[in-house]
């Protein structure tokens, strides 16, 4: 296979779809549709709060402030701002040095989110909006496809 064609078939995802126990409760979202779906497509796992130095477990965290100061804090108040910046850069520089230009995300996550996230507060309430390493991909022309959209993916 050439090259051109196979870098066109790699997608970055998010490792806890492809069952790596990487979620904040040592847990992981396997998707057995996203195996099914992209079998002829090559799946780079990422985990951005792992590779910006957060343990596993971790506790849970949110967005608190989106714009401008953007903030992101635990559970107990805890900045984690700093690791959740550090997660999205690190896997920027994954897709660009294998010039990835395509990812699948776990929706609702305060990294990997596509369109909802959790509204900040910590009582479940969706918001829409983005994670902070989508938001940084989009920023770098990389499409961003749910987990719950499978379906919109449009293939090369
Ligand atoms: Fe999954 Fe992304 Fe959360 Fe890691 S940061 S556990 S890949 S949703």
């Amino acid at each position: 296979m050439q090259l051109k064609r196979w870098l066109s078939k790699l997608y970055l995802v998010s490792a806890c779809l492809l069952g790596v126990n990487c979620r904040y409760d040592g847990d992981n979202n396997y998707n057995q549709r996203l195996f099914e779906y992209f079998e002829e497509s090559l799946l780079y796992p990422v985990c951005p709060e792992v590779m910006g130095g957060l343990s596993i477990p971790r506790k849970p965290c949110e967005i608190v402030q989106a714009e401008d100061d953007l903030k992101v804090k635990d559970i107990d108040g805890n900045d984690k701002t700093k690791q959740f910046v550090q997660g999205a850069q690190k896997t920027l520089k994954i897709a660009e040095l294998l010039n990835i230009k395509k990812a699948i995300f776990m929706e609702r996550s305060p990294s990997c989110g596509v369109h909802k996230i959790y509204d900040g507060k910590f009582n479940n309430n969706l918001i829409s909006g983005q994670g902070i390493t989508t938001k940084l991909l989009e920023k770098n022309d990389i499409k961003v496809y749910s987990n719950n959209k499978l379906n919109k993916i449009k293939f090369n």
